[in-house]
């Protein structure tokens, strides 16, 4: 388990790797009117992954609430609950947060281990790079960047579990029939 300061380290490392990267060769929300940054739906927002919010403390752009496991089926590994952000206005974009840096790719990990990133099911309503459908119609140096960054974050016991807990969580609604 990585300490307090070595999970520090890590997040500065990865927003360092991740700044500037984009899944386009131009700004994709022109396609959309950027609208994974607006309230599209009630209540959206993201969770910040384990550790990820001693980087976040203090910024005033950002809303935050303490999502308790027992009752949002979270991991417990880290803290026992996860933040849960919205923003109220736009972001400094050197310190957006890595669910936005990744999205509109996500890490699946699966209960043997293996992992691989696919279209986050999520952002299908809102997002056409989603609608494109193939994850290879993004740039490769975004592809590449964001495995890198995976491959490093999932070597963490406390984010492997939650990435784990989220990607049972996909499946489950789309074995259930709901959007995946
Ligand atoms: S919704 Fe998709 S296309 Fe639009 S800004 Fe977000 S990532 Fe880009
Ligand atoms: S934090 Fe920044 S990148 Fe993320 S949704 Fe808000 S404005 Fe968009």
């Amino acid at each position: 388990m990585l300490s307090k300061r070595g999970m520090l380290r890590l997040w500065q490392e990865i927003y360092a790797m991740t700044a500037d990267v984009t899944p386009l060769g131009y700004d994709c929300g022109l396609l959309c009117d950027a609208i994974c940054c607006q309230d599209w739906e009630a209540g959206v927002g993201i969770y910040l992954y384990p550790g990820e919010e001693m980087l976040l403390a203090g910024e005033s752009w950002l809303e935050r609430t303490w999502h308790d496991h027992r009752r949002y089926a979270l991991s417990t590994s880290w803290d026992r609950g996860a933040w849960f952000v919205t923003c109220t206005d736009w972001c400094p974009r050197p310190i957006r947060p890595f669910g936005c840096r990744t999205f509109p790719l996500t890490a699946d990990l699966r209960e043997d281990g293996r992992w691989e990133l696919i279209m986050d099911p999520n952002g299908l309503p809102i997002c056409p790079l989603i609608q494109w459908g193939s994850v290879h119609l993004l740039q490769p140096t975004f592809r590449f960047t964001m495995e890198q960054a995976w491959k490093k974050l999932l070597a963490v016991a406390a984010i492997r579990e939650e990435v784990m807990a989220s990607s049972r969580r996909r499946r489950m609604r789309l074995h259930q029939g709901g959007r995946r």
